[in-house]
């Protein structure tokens, strides 16, 4: 009889971990505290669209799945910068046309993910069982059916928990000896709104786009959805405590949340005639940074995604790095067979330097986004970037590119990131104009401080 694992959490990470496990030659149980989200709307408050880039591909292509995805995915070629006189600029992501990433609707891709698991008769889902908590030692995973309202306890050799950001299997292994845990929660709440498709059912703005409204200190962005429409998340401090001027705390009626929108993203407000109800209805959401070790007890559990790595949605990275976790375990059962303390050690030492280095990543990006892109000098900063990326395509890789259309370690990408963001300083530094750039320094800088990195073209194309 295949040999059994059970999957806390049906959430992207888990339903995609399930198919894998599946084409492994497991039985999977994979416990879900929700209803089936294919039968019933049930909502839930998280982001309605995603961007899906080239380390979610790469892992949907491993089990055969992108094909399907490709479908309901919107290119978005970069950033249109939306200024306060209403102007647009698009920002390119990529080196050209080929370099993008996909809005892509959460739960579709969650419903698809799941249709594709349930191909495999050894995967069963078990809907509606919140998962209350672990005994490590016994082996048992205690649940809480909500519709029948009754308590089970299901024994299980090997469990992962991808429960989220608030995993209750995680806060188990808090109760164990010398287990590292940090929350933080950020002084920025969220809030999603709508800009609905015209009476022709068409996109209101340019689709294939990533719509950002920079504000300084809070921001708007909006993603298209195949239907027309487009999801707008505001981010904005939840008080003045940072200094901010502007704030949720402040947009407390309906007039100030219209004069708010009408003053800071006028063409943004024109197109939302949900406004201020959808304000009021939709809910504020929470912006957290988890990191914790170890990841596993011993071969019995694991954590995988948010729930051993959440971080803020910035660098549109959070599920990237959760599928990616996936690609990693299934290199790791692929090379130690059924040896699961080592599975789960190894798989632990391969992600947490880089999880914790997209997390700082992710931080970085959210002053990128609300506040440098209007910049003048950061536009200078993008041009002398591109330009040193074509004379060193190997060395001199953006940041953005070595996280979004490549798979090199997070890590990587960080540590070089910083070393480019000193070169380009000093080109940069009291000159205006891209032909004022002193390149042989630049070329002097870069060959001194960044080694060629090896670009692999596996199944990363889009
Ligand atoms: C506003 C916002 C925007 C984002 N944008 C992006 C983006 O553009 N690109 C990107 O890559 N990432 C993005 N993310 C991050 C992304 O949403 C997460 O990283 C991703 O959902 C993690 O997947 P997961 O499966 O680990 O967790 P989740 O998707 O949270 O799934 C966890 C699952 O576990 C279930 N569960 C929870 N508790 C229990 C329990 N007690 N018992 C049983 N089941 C339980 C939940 O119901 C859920 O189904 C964004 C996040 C936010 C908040």
């Amino acid at each position: 009889m295949a040999k059994k694992i059970t999957i806390v959490g049906a959430g992207l990470a888990g339903s995609l971990l399930s198919v894998y496990l599946a084409q492994k030659g497991f039985a999977v149980d994979i416990y879900e505290r929700r209803g089936d989200m294919r039968k019933y709307d049930i909502g839930g408050g998280r982001s309605i669209n995603l961007a899906l880039s080239t380390r979610g591909i790469y892992a949907l292509k491993e089990v055969g799945l992108y094909d399907e995805i490709k479908k309901i995915a919107i290119p978005m070629y970069g950033r249109m910068i939306h200024s306060l006189d209403g102007k647009t600029q698009l920002q390119p992501y990529g080196k050209d046309m080929s370099e993008y990433i996909n809005s892509v609707s959460r739960a579709e891709l969650n419903k698809k993910l799941m249709d594709l698991a349930e191909q495999y008769p050894s995967v069963k889902f078990y809907f509606n069982m919140r998962c209350l908590g672990m005994d490590f030692d016994r082996g048992e995973i205690y649940f809480h059916n909500e519709e029948t309202l009754q308590n089970t306890a299901i024994r299980s050799e090997i469990m992962i928990a991808t429960d989220g950001a608030t995993s209750p299997v995680r806060m188990e292994m808090l109760k164990l000896p010398r287990f590292n845990f940090s929350q933080v929660y950020e002084n920025y709440g969220y809030k999603e709104l709508a800009i609905p498709p015209d009476t022709g059912g068409k996109h209101k703005m340019e689709i294939n786009a990533l719509h950002i409204w920079p504000r300084g200190s809070y921001m708007l962005i909006a993603l298209p959805n195949m239907d027309g429409s487009y999801t707008c998340t505001l981010f904005l401090a939840y008080d003045k405590s940072l200094g901010q001027e502007n704030s949720f705390e402040r947009l407390i009626s309906e007039d100030t949340v219209k004069n708010f929108f009408n003053k800071n993203f006028p063409d943004a407000a024109a197109l939302m005639p949900g406004l201020p109800k959808d304000f009021f209805q939709n809910p504020t959401g929470s912006l957290i940074t988890i990191k914790c070790y170890p990841w596993c007890i011993g071969g019995k559990a694991a954590l995988l995604g948010d729930s051993c790595h959440a971080i803020v949605p910035f660098f549109g990275q959070g599920m990237n790095a959760a599928f990616e976790d996936c690609t990693y375990l299934n290199e790791c059962i692929d090379k130690h067979n059924d040896d699961w303390e080592k599975i789960f050690s190894e798989y632990q030492q391969l992600r947490k330097a880089n999880t914790d280095a997209i997390a700082d990543l992710a931080q970085e990006n959210f002053i990128e986004m609300r506040d440098l892109v209007a910049d003048e000098r950061f536009q200078l900063k993008k041009k002398i970037e591109s330009e040193l990326f074509k004379r060193f395509p190997d060395r001199f890789i953006p940041k953005y590119s070595m996280v979004t259309f490549h798979r090199f370690h997070y890590k990587v990408a960080l540590e070089r990131g910083h070393i480019q963001e000193k070169i380009l300083n000093g080109l940069s530094d009291g000159i205006s104009r891209i032909d004022e750039v002193n390149w042989d320094k630049g070329e002097k800088l870069v060959e001194a401080n960044l080694e060629p990195l090896d670009i692999v073209q596996d199944l990363t194309g889009f």
